[in-house]
């Protein structure tokens, strides 16, 4: 499968650390999203590359929209044009990451003084402003007003379908071998609806093999530990089947 936006010409319109953005033809209302395999870590500050991580961010990127889309969620996703790219609707971006937590590691554990990997008795749940020049500093509902970044209501309603999202996605995993530690999410509006976007990879997920604890994700690539390509394979072949 070549790529589309390439063979087509269309104009790329934004490059970020792991994704770009083309135009689609003359529709305004889709973009596609293009996964490349450059890494980035601790904002920005290391940086290098996973072999084959566009084409499997893709994927487990479509198969996990798939699943939450039977599940009642909806989300920009429309139709995987190529093994590194997907065809989304254009939305209006919430200056914000949710985040959602079931398991204590990183910037939690350190904070609360506990050691990584507690059970957490109900999730946790952080709102961070997307900004690369400040490093997403966490912010609460009271910035979104303050700072005129949305509306409280469709903040509310993403951190609703956040918090709806892991019953799915810990469900899967669980089934799968793999404790959902936490994720980050990015919602958009569309035609007035906020709507899932962005992606759900081992880039924004921390995932555990339940039995032996070893990490499948990014924290193998922040933290030097090898193993990298492996452990996003595996979360791509666990996938392949939705
Ligand atoms: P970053 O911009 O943080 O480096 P990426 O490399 O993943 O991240 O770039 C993808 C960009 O596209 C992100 O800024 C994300 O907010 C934005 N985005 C994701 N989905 C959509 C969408 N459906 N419509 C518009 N923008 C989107
Ligand atoms: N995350 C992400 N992009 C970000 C920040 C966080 O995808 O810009 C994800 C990250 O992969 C992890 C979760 O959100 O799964 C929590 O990340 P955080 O950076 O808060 O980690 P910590 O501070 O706990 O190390």
């Amino acid at each position: 499968m070549k790529n589309i936006s390439e063979e087509k010409g269309f104009k790329k319109i934004y490059e970020g650390k792991a994704k770009m953005l083309y135009e689609y033809g003359g529709d305004e209302k889709k973009l596609i999203t293009y996964f490349k395999d450059d890494a980035t870590a601790f904002n920005g500050q290391k940086k290098g590359t996973i072999a084959n991580k566009g084409e499997y961010n893709n994927s487990i990127s479509v198969s996990l929209f798939k699943l939450l889309k039977n599940n009642g969620i909806e989300s920009h996703f429309i139709e995987k044009l190529s093994e590194r790219e997907m065809l989304v609707y254009n939305l209006k971006m919430l200056p914000v990451e949710f985040v959602v937590r079931n398991y204590t590691a990183g910037s939690l554990a350190k904070k609360m003084g506990v050691e990584e990997g507690v059970k957490l008795i109900s999730p946790v749940l952080e709102l961070y402003f997307k900004s690369d020049e400040l490093g997403d500093p966490m912010i609460n509902e009271t910035y979104v007003k303050a700072f005129d970044m949305g509306e409280i209501k469709d903040v509310e309603e993403a951190e609703n379908i956040a918090l709806k999202i892991n019953g799915v996605l810990k469900d899967f995993f669980d089934k799968n071998g793999l404790l959902l530690v936490d994720y980050k999410l990015e919602f958009g509006i569309f035609n007035g609806r906020i709507l899932l976007a962005d992606e759900i990879t081992p880039d924004t997920m921390r995932l555990w093999d339940k039995l032996t604890l070893e990490k499948v994700d990014k924290d193998r690539f922040r933290r030097d530990l090898g193993g990298v390509e492996e452990a996003y394979k595996r979360i791509y072949d666990i996938t392949s089947n939705i």
